[in-house]
């Protein structure tokens, strides 16, 4: 996953979008495109990664990034 993918820029306001569903600190908040944006929830769809943020990092006892939901079996081994 690219940098750009994981915090696509936003065609609409022209930030980069926040990742879905995390936490942005209070210094960020005002340079990320949000969900107060018209342009957020259309394409290119924000992911629920920072930028670097790698899936495994996230792992839980589960096979899938609690993120992402994407297979870190197939991460791990870069199969996809
Ligand atoms: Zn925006
Ligand atoms: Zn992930």
């Amino acid at each position: 996953m690219s940098d750009n993918e994981r915090m696509p820029w936003c065609e609409t306001c022209g930030m980069r979008k926040s990742p879905v569903g995390r936490s942005v600190p209070i210094e960020m908040a005002n340079s990320l495109c949000n969900d107060d944006c018209d342009g957020y929830r259309k394409d290119p769809q924000p992911s629920g990664h920072w930028i670097g943020e790698e899936c495994a990092a996230f792992s839980n006892f589960t096979n899938e990034c609690a993120i992402c939901g994407a297979p870190l079996f197939f991460i791990e081994r870069g199969e996809r």
